[in-house]
């Protein structure tokens, strides 16, 4: 992060711009619509500074600012046309310690101002840090058309209640749910139409309701959610919801950042994968994790990499859940197997190659294999098998073993979905080599099967991880 975005509380304090263009007069507008004691540095107003002067009081100095002019300012800015005044006003700022912002001129910056869609008292700030202007515009238009103006009147709402409900209801938990029954329902409805008798009376009669029930915390539940092998635009619109609204999440090292970071922010993260002295926490104590959590009155966001239910151990997880009567709902998510060879370009099934696929976990149990190879070594099948990275030697050998052709196809895909995806491809007597050589680490999965031949005719077509 290049910038700290942050809202300045201007009211009554003093700030100074130099210029008199357009971009000085959408400032100076910004800043007295803040509240702000603003004096203009100008010889003369321009056309738009003037026509500010007829709703806003501000000062207009004629002659140059000099250090004394700058004495209790809180920020200023340089918009002048003038490269020099602006240089100049750099330098004051900087000997008195105060933030200044140059119009067009990232570089001399100390804060840059983002571009605004503005539903007061709710403000949306957008800024790409001077790299992309055009994106920055395409959103602030994508906003300005999604949210509607009267977004602004529920904010406004919601403020005006904000202490009462404070008191009403102590327990942060419940408090929020009763936020969020209010953004989302009736209320709202009738803010959204103008209703502004209705939507009092409606508020009234529901703190009735919350005093009523009184303070302990509510019923917490856990979301099992399956968040797909890791580019975060495979995620269902189920699981991003659920993501924005849980209280914790549970994580371990298949979730990548890009997923972490939809979770909401103030959503406390608790990582249960593997911890640095090796210590795994084991999946007894992520299900009491789970329980106590829950049972807090939070709403607990589990996630899993893939689909929970495919080798996510996410049935014995929700065993745990229901025994101790606890809530619970279970998002499926796009499984590493469909995931990758859609990324990889490789059809799972393809009329000429395979009518069937199976999916077989590559784990060794105690140092052993432990697969059904004839139920493998079928005519028109693909195998997809997980957690066979470190016993492919095993795997390879295995299929050759009990009868597989030496030339079948086979593919071992690394990061699937993910920036730095690699797909190593060869037949199962030559993959374990390849393997090795490139240095493929986990996760990675292998496909076994004569579909991966297609890889060359399609890949070429097939989605492609971001960069
Ligand atoms: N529930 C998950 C699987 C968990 S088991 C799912 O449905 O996908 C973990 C194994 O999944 C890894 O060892 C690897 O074989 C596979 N895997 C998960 N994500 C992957 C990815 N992005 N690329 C390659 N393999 C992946």
């Amino acid at each position: 992060m290049d910038h700290l975005p942050v809202f300045l509380n201007l009211k009554g304090k003093r700030t100074l711009l130099v210029g008199n263009g357009v971009s000085a007069a959408r400032k100076a507008d910004l800043l007295l619509r803040a509240g702000s004691e603003l004096t203009i540095v100008t010889p003369e107003l321009g056309e738009e500074l003037s026509r500010l002067a007829d709703t806003f009081e501000f000062t207009h100095q004629s002659t140059p600012a000099t250090a004394d002019d700058l004495a209790g300012c809180v920020v200023v800015f340089g918009c002048s046309g003038d490269e020099a005044v602006n240089q100049n006003l750099c330098e004051l700022a900087s000997a008195a310690g105060i933030m200044v912002n140059v119009s067009d001129k990232t570089e001399s910056c100390d804060f840059i101002m983002p571009a605004l869609v503005d539903r007061s008292p709710l403000l949306i700030a957008i800024s790409s840090g001077g790299s992309s202007p055009l994106l920055v515009r395409m959103l602030k238009a994508r906003f300005e058309t999604t949210i509607p103006a009267a977004y602004g009147r529920l904010a406004e709402f919601a403020g005006s209640y904000r202490d009462r409900i404070k008191k009403l209801i102590p327990n942060l938990t419940r408090r929020r749910r009763f936020w969020e029954a209010m953004v989302s329902g009736p209320i709202a409805e009738h803010l959204f139409s103008n209703q502004l008798e209705e939507a009092e009376s409606l508020m009234e009669s529901q703190l009735e309701e919350a005093a009523m029930v009184g303070d302990q915390a509510p019923f917490g539940e856990v979301y099992l959610v399956g968040t797909g092998p890791g580019d975060p635009d495979l995620l269902t619109f189920r699981a991003l919801r659920l993501m924005q609204q849980a209280d914790v999440v549970l994580y371990d090292r298949l979730i990548g950042e890009g997923i972490l970071n939809l979770v909401r922010r103030d959503a406390r993260r608790v990582y249960v994968g593997k911890l640095k002295n090796n210590h795994t926490v084991s999946q007894e104590e992520i299900g009491h994790m789970l329980i106590e959590l829950a049972r807090q009155g939070k709403r607990v966001l589990r996630l899993k990499g893939g689909d929970p239910f495919v080798f996510g151990r996410g049935g014995e997880e929700i065993e745990a859940l229901s025994e101790n009567g606890i809530a619970f709902q279970v998002v499926p998510g796009v499984t590493a197997a469909s995931g990758c060879a859609a990324y990889a370009g490789i059809p799972l099934t393809h009329r000429d190659h395979a009518q069937a696929c199976i999916f077989v976990t590559g784990h060794e149990k105690n140092g052993v294999l432990n697969l059904n190879w004839n139920s493998l070594i079928q005519p028109r099948q693909t195998v997809v098998l997980y957690m066979a990275l470190t016993s492919l030697a095993a795997v390879t050998r295995g299929f050759l073993n009990h009868g597989a052709a030496p030339a079948t196809p086979a593919a071992v895909i690394e990061n699937g979905t993910r920036a730095g995806q690699r797909v190593i491809t060869g037949t199962l007597e030559s993959l374990l080599d390849k393997t090795l050589e490139a240095g493929i680490k986990s996760p990675a999965l292998i496909i076994v099967g004569s579909v991966v031949g297609l890889r060359k005719k399609l890949s070429w077509f097939a989605n492609r991880p971001k960069d």
